[in-house]
């Protein structure tokens, strides 16, 4: 199917009085008109709507649009991105086991097998992004791999075709988080992984006024997620969040191509810069990652990092508060170029003073760039 087909008419069938815009459901419950309807529908509320904590049809429909987005059988949203991630590590651990996460995961990601999960008796080796480092590390108890490829703030590729090989063989569970190519420039689930995890409050919705999040994958395990997790947990997402995102989703497409774009021309001028140590971005080709990258992603997302040449905070400092078209804020994949220096969070290494992530907003690239130039320009 087309993507557009997908972003526009694709599960939006059922949409009342032929509504081009689909809907928002603002409805907790359904009724039922009579006793066999409602019994059927208690008994199998996966197929059924009967009440929003399992399924609505406004989010069921950007659920549908995302399964085929990822090219897989069903998705389920969720309130966050760490619902949908927490919901779907949970539903295939029980204490004793063990995982193998890449060390450069997501903060919240990494504090959930470290810290959380420790608590309920589950052991997790952490890894760097690298498969052959990933299987060697797979133990007899060993029930998920986590992976994130493109990684969190180093943005390290990892050949996702050789883990899930050696993941199917080994009966083991596969999940990675995608929130950075999105499945508009990778489908993991084609490349074998079982799982594909997304912060919706970034590309899916788009515009920084929405938290949420979606579990994508065959419907066994989606189902097993949905009638474990979601339903006991009930890290359920609004009806209205959903349409949010369900117009987000529209231009998805054309979003990414023009983040993908203006992030080639920022990184044209920032490799090479003299006052820059290296680049984080894959999908250049001047990375040395960019051929594997290629091998398994269509484009990039506006999301890169890169080290000043300098060990200083202050020249940090200086270079982010000489900043105007970006602003210091924590997420990304809104309309708006943001920035995050390492030095500011509170667990910085000392290695990581210099490392500055920027995303690359919808702006113009001339403007993007000369905001950029000037800052460097100051220190
Ligand atoms: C933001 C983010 C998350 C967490 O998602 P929330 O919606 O904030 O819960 C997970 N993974 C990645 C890569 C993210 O950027």
């Amino acid at each position: 199917m087309d993507t557009s087909e997908i972003l526009t008419r694709y599960a939006e069938e059922d949409s009342p009085y032929n509504a081009v815009a689909f809907p928002i459901f603002e409805t907790s419950i359904f009724y039922f008109k009579n006793f066999d309807d409602f019994s059927k529908a208690l008994s199998s509320e996966e197929e059924h709507f009967l009440y929003s904590r399992g399924n609505n049809p406004t989010v069921r429909v950007v659920e549908r649009k995302i399964a085929a987005l990822e090219k897989t059988e069903d998705a389920h949203l969720c309130s966050s991105g760490m619902a949908a991630i927490s919901s779907a590590i949970l539903a295939f651990l029980k204490s004793g086991d063990h995982v193998v996460c890449v060390q450069e995961a997501y903060s919240w990601t990494h504090r959930m097998f470290n810290e959380y999960l420790k608590r309920f008796g589950v052991d997790t080796t952490f890894v760097p992004c690298d498969a052959d480092e990933i299987i060697s590390n797979v133990r007899p108890n060993t029930k998920i791999i986590y992976l994130e490829s493109p990684s969190t703030m180093l943005f390290s590729v990892i050949d996702l075709r050789k883990v899930a090989d050696f993941a199917k063989k080994n009966g083991i569970i596969t999940m990675i988080d995608n929130t950075w190519a999105t499945p508009i420039f990778q489908n993991p689930i084609e490349l074998g992984i079982d799982l594909s995890l997304h912060s919706a409050s970034k590309y899916f919705s788009g515009h920084s006024d929405v938290v949420a999040g979606v579990v994508a994958g065959k419907k066994e395990l989606i189902s097993r997620i949905f009638s474990q997790e979601i339903l006991n947990l009930g890290g359920v997402i609004a009806p209205f969040e959903a349409w949010l995102i369900l117009r987000g989703l529209r231009t998805l497409e054309i979003r990414l191509k023009r983040h993908y774009e203006s992030t080639l021309k920022v990184c044209d001028f920032l490799f090479d810069h003299p006052k820059i140590e290296v680049v984080n971005y894959p999908m250049h080709p001047k990375s040395p990652q960019y051929e594997l990258a290629k091998s398994q992603m269509r484009g990039g997302s506006g999301l890169l990092s890169f080290r000043l040449k300098t060990s200083s905070v202050e020249t940090v400092k200086k270079f982010v508060n000489s900043l105007k078209v970006f602003r210091m804020a924590v997420s990304w994949g809104g309309y708006e170029s943001l920035v995050i220096p390492c030095a500011v969070t509170r667990n910085c290494s000392e290695e990581n003073i210099n490392l500055i992530r920027i995303h690359v907003g919808l702006e113009s690239p001339e403007l993007i760039i000369a905001d950029l130039d000037n800052a460097l320009k100051m220190v």
